[in-house]
């Protein structure tokens, strides 16, 4: 049997692969609910994540495990409205003709803006196609020196730089240029007179979590089973144990400290499809990547706040960004409600909003987006969801490729080992259920030999 620590995304896809790979798989998730990341709420219509969630034109692979599952016909790609809030004023920042409204940044930041954007190196004047090429060559350089020199300093303090504090906070500053380069090309195409695309399920991720449970089958599965221990010897991995609520397989329980029963299975290999630090309370395995944590309201209103999907904010405000999904799948998927998203992301879980209880963090965020839009009436508001995440992101600093967990971990920890959490390549340069989809199925073609050869981790 192969075992699977993790019932994410990422998890249930390296199962779905094994199997029809003709393995035996187990999973085991230690919450009582699947899907991690992209657990979902409750509306009076379709379910919505806790966290944002929408697929990018470049994501494939996810495209293609959607439609293989049945799911296809509810794969929508409306376009999602972009804008900039700066001093009062809403700026739609889609249409050439929005850009070229914009009043905070000068015609020429524009056009340098536009150039990065479309991947053509201006600078001496001479257009070059292919300076962006390679990743690579920009993995040591700083993001705010590389936007100064490849775009301009208007561009950096008007543009980017508020983006950049909204994702990455006091990090900013180790953030890579390959990231935001990576960035520009994982967006894939865009309607040049619309907007960007984005990719939603009708009726939520979550039934794709579903359909992959469906899929695997829940005999397969074993969730409140947290796994705490992986059994060595002669450097192959010969067993998993889990604390588990109660006993539901064949496995011989016994007891553990603290009361709580265990199961310990026999396992020809093992997938972890968790955080590293699941990994390496698992086998020592040490990764340095840091993580941000992130908060994320979700807002249930009677009316509409604003006509944009993912309003960025241009000053110092409590949250990063204002996600109304509703302004991009329509209220009536949930039953009349408006819909919006609060959210911001934590560097230290000592800064204020981390240690903040709830109620604190409703009063602070409705409270500033009433001064906001002083025509907006919090009494308006149906119902506030908070959501907390300690590891909802991996900070893309400097050197981060040289950072990142090996799918296979024969020669780092065991042969059997396998890692496709999100330390995994394929969670660069955004950690995104596609990433985690892509991770699964590397370490299950390499369980099943179809992926000897070396290619990139
Ligand atoms: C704020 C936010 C916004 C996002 N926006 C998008 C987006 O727009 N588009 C997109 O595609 N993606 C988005 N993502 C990312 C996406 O949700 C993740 O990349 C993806 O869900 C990760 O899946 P995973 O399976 O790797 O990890 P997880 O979802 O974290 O799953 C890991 C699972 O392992 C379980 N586990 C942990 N320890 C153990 C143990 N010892 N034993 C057993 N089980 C264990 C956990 O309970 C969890 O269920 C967003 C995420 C966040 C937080």
């Amino acid at each position: 049997m192969i075992g699977i620590v993790g019932g994410g995304i990422a998890g249930l896809s390296a199962a779905y692969r094994l199997q029809q790979q003709g393995y035996d798989v187990q999973v085991f998730e230690a919450s009582d609910d699947l899907g991690g990341l992209a657990a979902t709420y409750e509306t009076d219509g379709d379910r919505i994540e806790k966290f944002y969630h929408h697929l990018s034109k470049s994501e494939e692979t996810i495209v293609d495990l959607i439609e293989e599952l049945g799911l296809g016909d509810d794969l929508r790609w409306p376009i999602g409205k972009n804008a900039y809030y700066v001093d009062g004023v809403v700026h739609p920042l889609d249409k050439p003709w929005e850009i070229l409204a914009y009043p905070h940044m000068s015609v020429y930041d524009k056009f340098r803006l536009t150039m990065l954007t479309q991947e053509i190196d201006v600078r001496g004047g001479i257009p070059k196609f292919d300076t962006y090429e390679r990743l690579e060559d920009f993995e040591d350089v700083p993001i705010r020196e590389f936007l100064v020199e490849h775009t301009s300093r208007g561009v950096y303090e008007n543009f980017f730089e508020p983006l950049l504090d909204a994702k990455f906070g006091s990090r900013k500053d180790d953030v890579s240029a390959a990231w935001l380069l990576g960035r520009i090309k994982f967006r894939g195409e865009r309607d040049l007179l619309r907007g960007e695309p984005l990719g939603y399920l009708t009726g939520g991720f979550g039934q794709l979590v579903d359909a992959l449970v469906d899929a695997v089958g829940e005999e397969n599965i074993t969730t409140g089973a947290r796994v705490t221990d992986l059994d060595v010897a002669d450097g192959e991995v010969r067993s998993l144990t889990a604390e588990v609520a109660e006993s539901e397989s064949e496995a011989v329980p016994a007891e553990a400290d603290g009361g709580a029963q265990t199961e310990t299975h026999d396992v020809e290999s093992v997938v972890v499809a968790a955080m590293p630090n699941v990994l390496e309370s698992l086998t020592g395995y040490e990764c340095e990547i840091d993580f941000q944590g992130a908060v994320c309201a979700l807002v249930t209103m009677e009316d509409q706040l604003t006509d944009t999907y993912w309003l960025n904010i241009g000053h110092d405000a409590p949250f990063g960004a204002l996600v109304e999904h509703t302004n991009y799948i329509p209220p009536e998927r949930y039953g009349g409600d408006h819909l919006l998203y609060v959210a911001s992301y934590v560097q230290d879980y000592e800064e204020d909003l981390w240690q903040m209880d709830d109620d604190e963090i409703e009063e602070l965020w409705l409270g500033h987006i009433e001064e906001m839009f002083p025509e907006w009436d919090r009494s308006q508001v149906k119902q506030f969801r908070l959501a907390r995440n300690p590891r909802a992101a991996p900070v893309y600093e400097r050197g981060y490729l040289d950072l990142v967990v090996p799918y296979d971990l024969s020669e780092e920890v065991a042969d059997g080992v396998y890692y496709a959490g999100m330390a995994s390549r394929a969670q660069y340069p955004e950690r995104s259920l596609n990433g985690g989809i892509v991770a699964g199925y590397e370490c299950a073609d390499r369980i099943s030999g179809r992926k000897r050869v070396i290619s990139p981790e």
